[in-house]
């Protein structure tokens, strides 16, 4: 651009809106229901997985107002056309770049440059992979990364959980309610995880441990039914016969795009300053992006809701 008029003219050819939502799970959906029903102009941007983590698992068994559970991809499609119900515009596409050093904040698609008054920050996370090709292969049957949301569909099984940090071990714990038994496989022979949750682990009779160990693979004709160990000292290779396993290794906020454009913590997850703020004025956050704790679908869902009446109280306040 060679100078502001130049800059301004263009500016003028953009699709404009009161917020941008960056991201199509149940935190993007539910904020782009309230915003739009509130007569804001609303666009989400769904990204590379419309409709969010949800997509990718079967049963929804924990989300409230389905008595008989519900498909994670048929509640998706019902979040999606409810925003759409209030005049929510959806495109299907994804955030590359965005510029948040002065408003109107400018949002680069793959596709197109948009400029908002105001913007909502739900690009989720990503549990971290262990990167097999058995992981792909039976990811929904038998290969799950939140035990809250599949353990009860592994009773009388025996599981395998990887991993050794909090996660792994608050979610071995609690899958022995459902597993005939739990083995942990991790890869040095101590535990990362906090000292209350590991003697936990220990004194309960349903886990094992298997140290200094990894997953080669999992093997299984329609679903899990072993799983391929390699002991890292030894390099003897063994197998577990187990009906699931639950990969804990940590996950990933999808925050590259806000790098040195958000505070973030240590992790790469958005810091949140006053309710759904985030360290610049306008930008709001909702859902795993911020959330490392709670991850689930109706929390995220009422993060969405929590940032929308956030952006519709600061839309009026500054007069937009
Ligand atoms: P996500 O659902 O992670 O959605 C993030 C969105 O951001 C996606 O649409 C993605 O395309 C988009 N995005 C990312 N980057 C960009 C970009 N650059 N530009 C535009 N868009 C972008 N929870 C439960 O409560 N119950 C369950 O039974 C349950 N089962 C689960 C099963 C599996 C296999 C997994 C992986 C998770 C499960 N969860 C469950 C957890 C739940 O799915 C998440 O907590 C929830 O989806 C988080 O919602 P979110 O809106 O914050 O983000
Ligand atoms: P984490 O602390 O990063 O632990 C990840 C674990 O997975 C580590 O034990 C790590 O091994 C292992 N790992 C990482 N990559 C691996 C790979 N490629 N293959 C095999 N193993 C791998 O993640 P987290 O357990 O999800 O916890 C995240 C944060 O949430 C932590 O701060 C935790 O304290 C917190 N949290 C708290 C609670 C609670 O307080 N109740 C519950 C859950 C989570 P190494 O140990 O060898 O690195």
């Amino acid at each position: 651009m060679s100078s502001s008029t130049d800059q301004d003219e263009f500016n003028d050819n953009l699709d404009s809106y009161d917020v941008i939502i960056i991201g199509s799970g149940p935190a993007g959906y539910t904020a782009g229901t309230y915003t739009s029903r509130a007569n804001l102009k609303t666009l989400i941007v769904s990204g590379t997985l419309p409709g969010g983590q949800l997509m990718t698992t079967s049963e929804v068994e924990n989300y409230p107002g389905f008595p008989n559970g519900i498909f994670g991809p048929e509640l998706m499609m019902n979040m999606r056309q409810q925003a759409e119900r209030f005049g929510c515009i959806i495109i299907d596409d994804a955030v590359v770049d965005v510029d948040f050093s002065k408003r109107p904040f400018m949002i680069t698609t793959y596709s197109k440059k948009y400029l908002s008054k105001s913007v909502i920050v739900c690009t989720g996370a990503s549990p971290r992979k262990l990167g097999l090709d058995g992981e792909q292969t039976f990811a929904g049957r038998g290969v799950s990364y939140c035990a809250t949301c599949d353990g009860p569909f592994f009773k009388g099984e025996n599981i395998v959980v990887v991993g050794g940090g909090d996660t792994a071990i608050e979610e071995a714990t609690f899958l022995t309610k459902f597993g005939k038994s739990v083995v942990i496989v991790h890869r040095r022979e101590s535990l990362r995880a906090s000292k209350i949750l590991q003697s936990k682990a220990f004194e309960n009779p349903k886990i094992k441990f298997l140290w200094n160990s990894s997953v080669l693979d999992i093997i299984g004709e329609k679903k899990v039914s072993k799983v391929k160990i390699k002991n890292l000292i030894s390099n003897e290779e063994s197998e577990i016969e187990a009906g699931g396993i639950f990969v804990a290794i940590g996950h990933e906020p999808n925050t590259s795009i806000f790098k040195d454009k958000l505070e973030m913590d240590e992790r790469g997850y958005i810091i949140l300053k006053q309710n759904s703020k985030t360290s610049v004025d306008g930008v709001f956050a909702a859902g795993d992006v911020h959330d490392h704790r709670y991850r689930q679908a109706i929390t995220a869902a009422g993060f969405g809701c929590m940032a929308a009446i956030d952006v519709e109280r600061w839309i009026s306040d500054n007069n937009d």
